[in-house]
């Protein structure tokens, strides 16, 4: 990036360019690596704004950086080993630029503190997710040749009012942080050790934050949470109204707040609880036209046995009630869901009442996984790890399956249909189509061009499907919905 795109205008010159000598530290170069969830890309966003205070630039490249951070996830052991394959190859980076620093943030930082220290002589800073308000001074040590470390988590810090630099950004779609931390414990995962007790955010700063984004050009918002439908302001987790001269807000009056901020604002959210969600979430989704009609319900085991080992809070009855309540309300909203094959003690029974759930749910589509056991969690100290590697294998493998024959009958269901679509970007295989997402999440892909005119990221077409498969949908437009392309 040249370095004058990063300089604010010069109040001494006609060119309009810095002319001064330059504030401390302007030619830093940043480039942060982001693992795992949309949450950790989140979070580069504010690590990005607050080394954009401190003069940093970011980059697309770690071969262009002064700085490289990797955000990395500790979800399972497989996630963990990519990360540290990734922190040994910045040895060579190391070697041909002595000036560069490394940085490790995010789960790991949190989870490993000692051991990237000590073992990882690359690594010169290890900053947990609450905090990123102190890598200025962090940075300021490590500049002195001294390793920095702060892994401090925070059951206040939310980073509310700090304004995200979007990275990698298409322009027309944006994550929106709106709670961080877990206070679940499920017994497999290792997300409340790493990211601490939940809180959420101010509703009025994410209100303000989308109202931005709109003006921005921004179409689209995905709200995350862990478990979102825990979302809660101005009242504790036991009911009690903490300020009686303030409104309470939980996740459905937040969605209906942030649905208002803009009719051409899509809103999408990750991840709902099953033990969580309401209805009266559902009546507001259902409300708004913007609301997307796409719920994500991570099940983990269609096993009610499995399911209490799990420490989920529900069993399988609750959750097919809670999905006849998603048909009811939105008989048009897909869902998808997470899986956990081979949980400790799973019996061939048990996997076989997860393969029967997805049967009767149906999922549009489900991310899924081989249970990896995580240190400290409950599952750990509990249970033995007892099904066989490639059990587990097996059974993911029959998961799998019966996901793609649903994932496939979904997708042919929507041939004939005429649905709204959000055009994203060029599609990777042409340059002459564009993909884009209906309300359900589908990525539908379209032609550049209708009657002469050429479609932008940002619009909003309808679209007739003409074809699909596995993983997405042709369409037809029919007709444009907005003119206004976001980033013309
Ligand atoms: N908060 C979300 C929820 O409650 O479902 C998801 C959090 S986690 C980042 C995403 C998914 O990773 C989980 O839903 C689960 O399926 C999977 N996961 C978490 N821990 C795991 C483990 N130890 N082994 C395998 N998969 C795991
Ligand atoms: Fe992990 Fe459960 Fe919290 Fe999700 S809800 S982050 S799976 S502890």
């Amino acid at each position: 990036m040249k370095i004058e795109q990063s300089l604010p205008p010069c109040q001494h010159s006609a060119l309009g360019y810095l002319c001064g000598p330059f504030p401390k530290g302007l030619s830093k170069r940043v480039y942060i690596e982001s693992y795992g969830c949309q949450m950790n890309v989140s979070d580069s966003e504010v690590v990005a704004s607050i080394l954009a205070k401190d003069g940093y630039t970011p980059v697309k490249s770690a071969e262009e950086a002064d700085l490289v951070l990797l955000n990395t996830c500790s979800i399972r052991e497989k996630a963990e080993y990519t990360v540290m394959q990734r922190i040994n190859e910045m040895n060579n980076l190391k070697a041909s630029n002595k000036e560069l620093k490394v940085g490790v943030l995010g789960c790991m930082a949190e989870r490993m503190r000692e051991d990237l220290l000590e073992k990882k002589k690359v690594v010169d800073l290890v900053v947990g997710p609450d905090a990123y308000r102190t890598l200025p001074e962090l940075l300021e040590k490590v500049g002195t040749g001294q390793k920095a470390v702060n892994v401090l988590l925070s059951r206040e810090e939310t980073y509310s009012e700090i304004e995200p630099v979007r990275l990698d950004t298409n322009g027309v779609s944006a994550f929106v942080t709106i709670m961080r931390g877990c206070d679940n414990m499920c017994a497999f995962c290792v997300v409340p050790f790493t990211r601490g007790r939940e809180r959420s955010r101010d509703p009025h700063t994410i209100v303000d934050e989308c109202r931005k984004l709109v003006a921005q050009g921004y179409r689209e918002v995905t709200l995350l949470g862990q478990n979102v439908d825990s979302y809660r302001w101005n009242i504790d987790s036991r009911g009690n109204v903490k300020d009686p001269d303030l409104p309470v807000t939980d996740f459905a009056d937040l969605l209906d707040m942030v649905a208002r901020v803009s009719p051409l604002l899509r809103v999408r959210y990750s991840t709902s609880h099953p033990k969580d969600m309401t209805d009266k979430v559902l009546a507001v989704m259902a409300r708004y036209d913007n609301i997307c009609k796409y719920i994500h319900l991570p099940v983990q085991s269609g096993s009610s046995q499995v399911l209490h080992r799990m420490n989920r809070g529900y069993d399988r009855a609750w959750y097919l009630e809670r999905i006849a309540s998603i048909r009811k309300h939105m008989p048009d909203c897909a869902i998808s869901t997470d899986i956990i094959a081979g949980f400790c003690g799973e019996t061939e029974e048990e996997h076989r009442e997860t393969l029967t759930l997805m049967e009767s749910v149906a999922y549009d589509m489900a991310f899924m996984f081989k249970y990896s056991e995580r240190p400290k969690t409950l599952a750990a100290r509990k249970y033995p790890d007892d099904v066989p590697e490639e059990v587990k294998g097996r059974r993911l493998q029959e998961i799998i399956d019966v996901q793609k024959r649903s994932s496939s009958a979904r997708m042919l269901g929507y041939i004939g249909q005429v649905h709204e679509v959000l055009v994203e970007g060029v599609s990777k295989r042409s340059a002459e189509h564009l993909y884009g997402r209906n309300t359900q999440n589908a990525v539908v892909i379209l032609s550049r061009w209708w009657n002469g005119t050429e479609l932008k990221p940002g619009m909003f077409v309808t679209t007739e499907i003409t074809n699909a498969t596995a993983g997405s949908l042709q369409g037809r437009i029919i007709g444009i919905m907005n003119e206004q392309p976001v980033n013309a």
